[in-house]
Parts: structure tokens; sequence; C-alpha cells
């Protein structure tokens, strides 16, 4: 073992920043955070190269005394604590006094500030880059001035983690969106490449406040959504939460702060997902921006060094505060409310929840639809697709064959006289001519078709079989002859994010491939033309939101794809033989020969099994037979 050495100040920095400083985007963070400590109410963030190049941010806050300049760059250097009390009630963003250090030790960084309302002020920088800082005077109005060049010039094995720009600045701008929602009374100003990506005015009134969640969360959100805000036991939670059939396929539009804090939290999203949970379909995320305030000392931020992550001294209640809170609003809303929802009126009037709980869910896409929409949807189809939807019930008469049926017949007469003679027979000559579902012998109830193979017995669920045979040929139709489109009476504008609208733009011919047509009608709105037939009933909006969001998040989607799938095989499910339907022999063979010929024929679309056999060893078992 070599001896023990204290690690030099650079190099402990280095390590501190693997925890603190993983991209751009980490380091845009914990500047804002000064910014906002500083009681700045103005920000203005420059990168250069998705950050890798350059990232500025300067702010109009209290700035930083001269005599403090060259500490604040020191580790565990802060003015926000002092003592262990005081941690404990931290209201302050930052308190660990570790970022400037950190991001020092792996970048080339220069400090400019002025704490005075006059006078000019200081710069340090340490570009020599032997990780000396220098004082010298600069001009600057009152506030601060952070420049970051070359991030991990010094750290190879870092930057080699750096992903493309774009996706840095993605990153980058969503922690300015981000920490932009928890204070409505900053502005906020980003500019990519010398370009503003955003401009996001300070305002307090509830409409400047609203503005800007349109601004980040999409116009759309702020349309669907809820305003709440509920107080109780010392906790208050405000903000907005969308509609349920304003459900996201992503949980990609999920905000929550603790007393301005942005943070992910597990107990937090228990409860949101809970208060959800009876009135949005399976899978999907519901979208929201909330914010948590409480006493500070009855939550502990200094979980994790990115602060992302808190504990709450008495979670039961939060949670159950904000549950209660959250799932009240939701019962309370009716088709197409956006009020505030009012909880103290709501409180004394209890009796009037039940009758309001009807949720809007049938605008939404998802194939739960009621029966007679799906009956309006079958005839809509049914008058273009005539031949497909026909032929499906047809050829399970029309696949039939008289010669063979007249071998059938002999089969079937044999069998139904003696079985045993006609199994031999069968084992003999012609055992590689039986079909692997073999003959109808006869029908069960209405409901099975029995037949007989080289091996035994079959048992066919007549259902299922229909249903799965109708939905492979609905599919096969639908490959043959594309995506059968039609356009839109009015066509339909909706209002999207300006990277929503990017995407959609990016993406076009992909939407056009599966029968949307979608126009950008400006920076923050598309207007779709045409849909596919099938799904001429569906909620086209959502659907186009899902897909995006898909986009954004993996680059592709089958989602269109899946969703005509889905109908086609609900349709399948209403249009197969219903149970008590007799059928001839005949029709039970050609059901038969069409099973075996059908893909996927030995599952219905749910999954269940189509068909059984029982072979003569199986049966033999039963009746305690031995050969
Ligand atoms: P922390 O934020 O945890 O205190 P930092 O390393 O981020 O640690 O910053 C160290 C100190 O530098 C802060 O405590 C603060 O006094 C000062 N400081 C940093 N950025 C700013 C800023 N933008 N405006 C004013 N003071 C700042
Ligand atoms: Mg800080």
């Amino acid at each position: 073992m070599p001896r023990i050495k204290l690690l030099d100040a650079r190099l402990a920095n280095q390590i501190a920043a693997g925890e603190v400083v993983e991209r751009p985007s980490s380091v845009v963070k914990e500047l804002l955070e000064n910014c906002l400590d500083a009681g700045a109410n103005s920000v203005e963030v420059d990168i250069e190269a998705g950050g890798a190049k350059l990232i500025r941010v300067r702010d109009n806050g209290c700035g930083i005394d001269k005599e403090d300049l060259l500490l604040a760059l020191d580790r565990h250097a802060t003015s926000k604590i002092t003592k262990l009390e005081e941690l404990e009630a931290v209201k302050s963003l930052g308190f660990r006094g570790e970022a400037l250090a950190s991001v020092a030790s792996v970048s080339r960084m220069s400090l400019t500030i002025n704490s005075q309302a006059q006078g000019s002020g200081w710069q340090t920088s340490n570009d020599s880059g032997n990780g000396e800082f220098a004082l010298s005077p600069a001009p600057h109005p009152r506030g601060t001035t952070v420049v970051v060049r070359d991030l991990f010039f010094n750290t190879p094995a870092r930057r080699k983690f750096l992903r493309t720009e774009k996706t840095e600045f993605n990153h980058i701008e969503e922690v300015i969106k981000r920490q932009a929602l928890s204070r409505f009374e900053v502005s906020f100003q980003l500019r990519h490449n010398q370009r503003v990506v955003h401009h996001l005015r300070a305002g307090q009134q509830m409409m400047e406040r609203e503005r800007r969640v349109a601004q980040i969360c999409g116009p759309a959100f702020m349309e669907n959504a809820l305003h709440v805000d509920a107080e109780a036991a010392g906790l208050r939670l405000w903000g907005w939460v969308a509609l349920p059939t304003f459900s996201r396929s992503q949980a990609d539009l999920q905000h929550f702060y603790v007393n301005g804090r942005v943070i992910r939290d597990k107990l937090v999203g228990h409860a949101v997902r809970q208060a959800y949970r009876d009135v949005l379909y399976h899978g999907r995320h519901p979208a929201f921006v909330l914010y948590l305030e409480l006493d500070p000392a009855n939550v502990d931020v200094n979980v994790h060094p990115t602060k992302h992550e808190v504990r709450f001294r008495d979670g039961r209640t939060v949670h159950d505060f904000l549950f209660r809170t959250l799932h009240q609003a939701l019962a309370e809303v009716r088709p197409r409310t956006h009020a505030v929802v009012d909880l103290a009126v709501s409180e004394s009037a209890p009796g009037q929840l039940a009758s309001q709980q009807q949720m809007p869910l049938q605008q939404h896409y998802r194939p739960a639809q009621p029966v007679s929409q799906i009956g309006e949807q079958m005839a809509a189809y049914r008058s273009l697709h005539e031949s497909v939807l026909d032929s499906a019930v047809e050829t399970l008469n029309a696949d039939f064959d008289p010669a063979r049926q007249e071998q059938q017949a002999q089969h079937l007469e044999n069998s139904s006289a003696n079985p045993l003679s006609h199994l031999s027979t069968k084992l003999t000559s012609e055992a590689s001519e039986i079909p692997p579902l073999g003959y109808a012998i006869a029908q069960l109830k209405g409901i099975y078709i029995l037949a007989e193979n080289s091996d035994g017995l079959i048992v066919v669920d007549m259902h299922a079989a229909h249903e799965r045979i109708t939905y492979e040929r609905m599919k096969a139709a639908r490959l043959s002859d594309g995506i059968k489109r039609q356009p839109l009476l009015v066509p339909q504008a909706m209002a999207v994010s300006q990277k929503e609208a990017d995407y959609a733009e990016q993406f076009i011919t992909v939407f056009q491939q599966l029968g949307l047509e979608i126009q950008r009608a400006g920076d923050e709105s598309l207007v779709v033309r045409q849909v596919p037939i099938l799904l001429s009933r569906a909620d086209i909006e959502q659907l186009v939101r899902d897909v995006l969001a898909d986009l954004i998040e993996h680059g592709s989607s089958d989602r269109i794809q899946s969703h005509i799938d889905e109908i086609l095989s609900t349709m399948a499910c209403h249009g197969a033989v219903r149970a008590n339907r007799r059928l001839s022999i005949e029709e039970m063979n050609a059901l038969l020969r069409t099973m075996e010929q059908t893909e996927r024929g030995g599952q219905c679309n749910h999954g269940r099994p189509t068909w059984v056999g029982l072979r003569m060893a199986d049966l033999d078992k039963l009746f305690l037979r031995g050969r």
C-alpha cells in the first residue's frame, strides 16, 4: 500500500464535480440557483455549442463583494448558512458551497461582479488554465456574470460522455423551463448560438403566470388544466393539473416544486398517480405543474448533492394531503370544466360529489369506446371496406372446395359411424392428408366445434377463432391497400409547443405515411388536414400529441399503427360470430381450414386460445385405459 496523502484542492474539487457537474445543463442549473438565491429578477443565459463551448449566466442580483470574490471559488465556501440549525430550515436553493469550486475545476471560468448600485466591478478568471485565479477591475452593473468555457477540457473522460449539441441544449432548455416555472417574478432569457430561444417575462398576476405556464408547457396544457389551491395542516398545494383526458404517453409534463425547489420524489409521484388512478387509462401519465409549500423545517433538502430529492418529516401527512387535494379536484371535473376548483365549497357539500364524477373519458382516443360508438365506426368502415369485412365473413363458407367437401363428408360419415375404423384408415394411408385441425364432427352448445384429427379430438372456440380470422384479414387488407385516408371537413388547428411543432415539421413524411396530413401553421401551432378513415372518430389531437411525445423521446412511434390495429381488433371482436349461432358442418369445416391458414390463428385477439387438442392418449388416461 502506498502512503496516505491529502488530495490537493484541485483534484478534490474535480472529484466533487463528478457528482454535481454531469453535463452542461448541470452547470446551468447550479448557476441559475445562485442567481435566484442572490435575489435577481432578471437572468440571461447564453449558450454556445450546446454549452460545451460556452455557458454565460448573467443576473442583476446582489453580486459578491470584491473581498469575497476569491473565497466564493473555494470548496465549502458559502454565504447561505453558518450553522447546523440554519441548514435545518434552509430557504435558499444552495447551501453546500461546492458548485463554483466544482465547475471551476473542470472548465475555464470567469466571474465578473458588482455588489454596488454604482461603480465599476471586478473580475476574476482561471483562463490561464493552471487553476489560479487573478483579480482585475472590470465594468459590470450590479449583479454577477459567470462565464464557463470549454467544460471538461481537462477531464477528457467526462468530455467523451457529452452528446450532440442539440441534445445537450435540450437538457439546458429543460433546466431553464423547470426553474422558470418556479419563479414567476423573475424574467428569463435563453440564447443559443446568439439566437433568442426563450424570453419569459416576469409577472405575478394570475394571467401572467398562466401565460408563462402556457409558454413552457404548451397552450393546450393550460386550456385543459384545472387550477388547484388548497391549504391544510400547514401545507399548501397550488398549481395546475391537466384533466385526465389530456394525459400523456410519457411522464414528460410533470413539474413539482417543494418550496420553490425542483424535485423528483417517489412519495409525491405516488400520491399523484393514486389521485389519477380511476380516471386515467392504464399506461397513461398525468400532466401537472404543482407547488407544495411548507415550513422548511419540515423538509430535509440535504439528501442528495444535486438536491433533486427531499425527505419530508411527516411523509404520511404530505402524501395524504396531496392525494386528497388532487383526487377531490379531479372528482369535481365535469366535461369541459376549466373553472378553479373551490375546495372549501365542495367540502361543505360532499353529497354532490358522486354525481359529478363523470369524466369526459369518451373523448379519449383509446379503444375502450362505448359499444354504440363501435357500431357507428363499423358502419362507417363497412361502407368503405365492404369487401374486406364481407369477405372475412364469407370466406368462412367460400373457402370451401366441393371436391374436398365430398372427401370430408366421407370422413364425417366414417367418424360418426365408427370413429375407430376411421382412425385406423387414417393411420395407414391418409394420415398426411388430414388437416391439423381435422374435420368437424359436431357443435357443442352453440359455442364449441368438436373436430377429429389424426391425433384425436379438437375443441375450437368458435367466436375466438372467427375473431382472430377477421382481425388478421382486416390487417392484411390494410397492408395491401395502404392506410385509407380522408380529408377533414374542417381542418383541425392545434396549439403545441415550439419544440413539438419543430418535430412535427421534421417528421412530416412519417405522419403522411401513417395517413395524417399535418402542416405547421405558426411557431406554436399545427393544422391537421387529413386523417386515417379508421381514426376519423378518434381524438386526433391527443393522438398527434402522443406521437410527438414518442418522437421527441424515442425518435419513432408505432402509436398510429397500433391504434388502428386496436380498432380493427375491436371491430373484429364485434363482427365475429356470436355464441349460440348454429353452424353447419360445412361452415365449421370452412372455419377450421381458414384457421389453419391464419397467422396467429392459435389465439384470439385478447390472447386466449382458439382451440385445444385432446389426443387419444390423453383420452385414454381419462378413462384409465391402458394400451
Ligand atoms: P452555494 O450556492 O451552495 O453557497 P456556490 O459554490 O454555488 O455555493 O456559490 C458560493 C457562493 O458564491 C454563494 O454562497 C454566494 O455567496 C456566491 N455567489 C455565487 N453565485 C452568485 C451570484 N450569481 N450572485 C451572488 N452571489 C453569488
Ligand atoms: Mg450554489
